[in-house]
């Protein structure tokens, strides 16, 4: 194998971008409040702001589409879709969803009382969300290596299993109604978790008798990362890997906007039959009926050619190289990363690249929007602007440990050349950081406020 695979495709249709000038770029970043989410798609050049349903479908997740069955209830769509399913994930249910959060929803309605515990390695921030959104309270316990930035662990995204221990025994298992763990850990740098990881957690669930639900978004990029990494593994598939990990669990949630490589669809999966019927009820009522779940049927048939083609592992294999071919050159020019790469993007280490802006004034997004003035590149801040929040019991600000801006790579739409621009404009900015001022907020929503926020500058306007 090459060090770095070529795209195991060839280009048949093309989207024209262009890099509108600099002084167009501040007008734009200021009219979007310096939120790179305001800005139109039109004024940005790369766009690395999220690996969600941005990939490339395949000509044949198109034919799929022409052969979508809209009937309402039964449809052949769903059929395929429910033949994929069983065959990679082996749960006995599950319900379509328009997206991953929606599934998120309905397993926070399903399980969630006012006051209880979900904990995970890290919680994404739609679920931490959904959590909160039903007065729940998401607990991470990811391994202290992967909140280091340059521990070279292989797989940073494990579960501290003697910290979530001891957290299940200290609140009591009846305040657990639910046990979570998101593979790739997207959180904290889209590392991966190990198999014997998840089979530890899984048991701990287990042995407190609290169900075990996988956020499952990249599950297929995690494959095969086992696969690579953990001994015994790499005469598996990945096929064979997923089968493995899912017999863990009783469930799992997932947005096919990632692994399934779609641009809208995901699922909620379970084993419990009483759990599948509340499910329905649910889904009914906010998504739609149980065999479309608020998709159209030719979404779920590129949604079951999608979940084979991110499980090939020709595909995977140039996947997980051009992140780390990203991740590798920006190492050569000295820009701190979040290392070992994971697998669906690259994350800046806002804290280390400005150590000069403390956390209150934002580091991340002041680099998120230096990356559109410079480059009119869209990447996105992980950090203080979507995880701060108050204390539920004292009110003081809780500040995440890492700052980072992501730079997600979407599947099958960038070739070498653009991550290689990219490196050019990041150079540029280390080389002129000290100029770079942080934010403050002129208004924030209570959730999710990452996506709505607006920001004046701090001191003198950031440098263009
Ligand atoms: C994207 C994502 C979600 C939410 O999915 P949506 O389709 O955006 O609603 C949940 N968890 C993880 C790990 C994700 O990456």
């Amino acid at each position: 194998m090459a060090i770095h695979p070529p795209e195991p495709f060839r280009i048949k249709m093309v989207e024209p971008i262009r890099l509108i000038d600099p002084p167009a770029r501040r007008q734009a970043i200021e009219r979007a409040g310096y939120n790179v989410f305001a800005l139109r798609a039109e004024d940005v050049f790369i766009d690395l702001l999220t690996d969600s349903g941005t990939g490339a479908m395949s000509q044949e997740q198109w034919a799929a589409i022409l052969r979508g069955d809209e009937s309402y209830a039964g449809a052949r769509s769903f059929e395929r879709l429910a033949e994929a399913m069983r065959q990679i994930f082996g749960f006995r249910y599950f319900v379509p969803t328009h997206q991953g959060r929606a599934a998120e929803n309905i397993l926070a309605a399903l399980f969630l009382k006012p006051g209880q515990y979900v904990p995970s390695n890290m919680h994404f921030d739609t679920t931490d969300a959904n959590i909160r959104a039903r007065g729940g309270r998401p607990v991470n316990f990811v391994i202290e290596e992967g909140k280091d930035p340059t521990s070279q662990h292989p797989f940073k995204g494990n579960m501290d299993i003697q910290k979530l221990r001891a957290f299940i025994q200290e609140v009591g298992p009846e305040n657990v109604p639910l046990g979570m763990i998101t593979i790739t850990n997207n959180a904290g740098g889209g590392q991966p978790v190990s198999m014997a990881n998840l089979r530890a957690t899984a048991a701990t669930y287990r042995e407190f008798g609290i169900p075990f639900f996988i956020d499952a978004c990249r599950f297929a990029e995690n494959a095969y990362f086992i696969k690579l990494r953990e001994p015994g593994y790499t005469h598996k598939s990945t096929l064979e890997i997923a089968h493995e990990i899912f017999a863990l669990a009783d469930g799992a949630t997932m947005s096919a906007k990632k692994d399934a490589i779609v641009n809208i669809g995901g699922f909620l999966a379970m084993n419990d039959e009483n759990l599948y019927q509340r499910a329905c009820n649910e889904l009914i009522l906010r998504e739609g009926f149980p065999t479309y779940g608020g998709l159209a049927g030719r979404d779920l048939d590129a949604m079951a050619v999608g979940l084979w083609e991110g499980l090939d592992e020709n595909y995977l294999a140039y996947r997980l190289n051009q992140t780390a071919y990203l991740a590798n050159r920006l190492l050569e020019s000295g820009i701190p990363i979040i290392e070992p790469p994971g697998g669906h993007a690259v994350y800046l280490d806002a804290k280390r690249l400005l150590p000069h802006i403390p956390q209150s004034a934002f580091p991340g997004q002041a680099l998120s929007v230096e990356l559109y003035l410079q480059g009119g590149i869209r990447a996105v801040e992980i950090g203080s602007v979507m995880f701060a929040h108050p204390d539920p019991d004292s009110g003081e600000m809780i500040y995440p440990k890492l700052e980072l801006v992501r730079l997600a790579i979407p599947r099958r739409v960038y070739t070498q050349s653009h991550l290689d621009y990219v490196v050019e404009v990041i150079r540029k900015i280390a080389a002129n950081r000290e100029r770079i001022n942080g934010y403050r907020f002129t208004y924030a929503p209570e959730l999710l406020r990452h996506f709505t926020a607006r920001f004046e500058p701090l001191g003198q306007t950031v440098t263009a």
